[in-house]
């Protein structure tokens, strides 16, 4: 897969692209508060992985989707599309796209891919319909589609604050990590909606995290990793505590829910030995992925 930048850079030229949109996990997830405009104050540290899903843009009059899942809609509600929607009203074009849509993350999980899949359509149909706008005018779009699509712009290793939209790159090391997902989505509302008081706290852990990434220690990353949504995850998903359990039984060296869940991930020492874990977890009711942190663009693209 060849990353963007050694794209043509004539506007116009392909009709047609192909790019990958990574998944992330939150290494640390602190909830500080809440805010007047209803959510939450966050203090996160986000980063990509290579699981990633696929989609073709190919410039048309209209805005159509078609997806390989029957747990997205495959109309305009898909997040692909609003992302198209969005940019064609701000960048005031005429023109449509047809987006195919193959999901590789599993959704509604806690692993932003739905908001991967925005940030990819952002950044995609700036290049196909030529409108060479910068990153930080992209992300005024993305940010009204959700929290974690300015996020998915860059990709990479950031701290969140705000609602996690107001991010901070930061340095970190290669991870190799384990992902165990129960099969069955989990509502971010319902998770947000169980968050009490005695859940907030000050930032400290994330933190702990970015001094951790800092000193390129896996251990270290392993015993800082924290999410102050599990307790109210654990209260819709009770499973999740035995998810977290059998992954440090597994031989991870710490592990802990990603975003609001359920998708619950652990650290492992080498891929080797994720591959390890991830054979030893492997049972019909889970899904369990050894994957590899992604330190460079979350979307990549290529001319098709
Ligand atoms: P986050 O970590 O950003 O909270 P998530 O991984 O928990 O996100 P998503 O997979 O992004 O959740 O999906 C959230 C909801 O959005 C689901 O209810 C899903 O039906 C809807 N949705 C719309 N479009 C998409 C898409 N392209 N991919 C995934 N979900 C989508």
């Amino acid at each position: 897969m060849l990353a963007f930048p050694v794209l043509p850079t004539r506007p116009g030229r392909h009709r047609r692209l192909t790019l990958t949109a990574s998944g992330k996990v939150n290494l640390a997830l602190e909830v500080l508060g809440k805010r007047a405009d209803g959510y939450h104050e966050l203090a996160t540290v986000m980063q990509t992985i290579d699981l990633a899903d696929r989609l073709t843009l190919e410039d048309a009059d209209e805005l159509a989707l078609t997806t390989t899942s029957a747990e997205v809609p495959a109309n305009a509600d898909n997040l692909a599309l609003r992302a198209a929607g969005a940019l064609r009203e701000a960048a005031k074009v005429d023109r449509g796209v047809r987006v195919r849509l193959d999901k590789r993350i599993p959704v509604a999980a806690g692993l932003g891919g739905g908001s991967s899949d925005a940030a990819a359509v952002l950044l995609g149909l700036n290049r196909l319909w030529g409108l060479r706008w910068p990153l930080a005018r992209l992300a005024e779009v993305a940010v009204t589609l959700g929290m974690d699509v300015p996020f998915f712009l860059r990709g990479g290793l950031a701290l969140g604050t705000g609602r996690g939209e107001r991010l901070t790159p930061i340095p970190g090391t290669p991870l190799a990590l384990v992902l165990v997902n129960p099969g069955e989505p989990l509502s971010t509302a319902a998770v947000y909606g169980r968050v009490t008081p005695a859940m907030y706290s000050d930032g400290g852990r994330a933190r702990t995290m970015t001094e951790a990434l800092r000193a390129r220690k896996p251990t270290r990353v392993a015993a800082s990793l924290y999410n102050g949504l599990e307790a109210a995850a654990m209260g819709v998903r009770p499973d999740l505590v035995r998810m977290r359990a059998a992954l440090v039984a597994a031989g991870a060296l710490g592990a802990a829910m990603s975003g609001s869940g359920p998708t619950v991930f652990g650290v492992a020492r080498s891929f080797e030995q994720a591959r390890q874990i991830r054979a030893r977890l492997a049972r019909a009711s889970w899904g369990c992925w050894a994957v590899r942190t992604v330190s460079g663009p979350a979307v990549r693209m290529r001319a098709a």
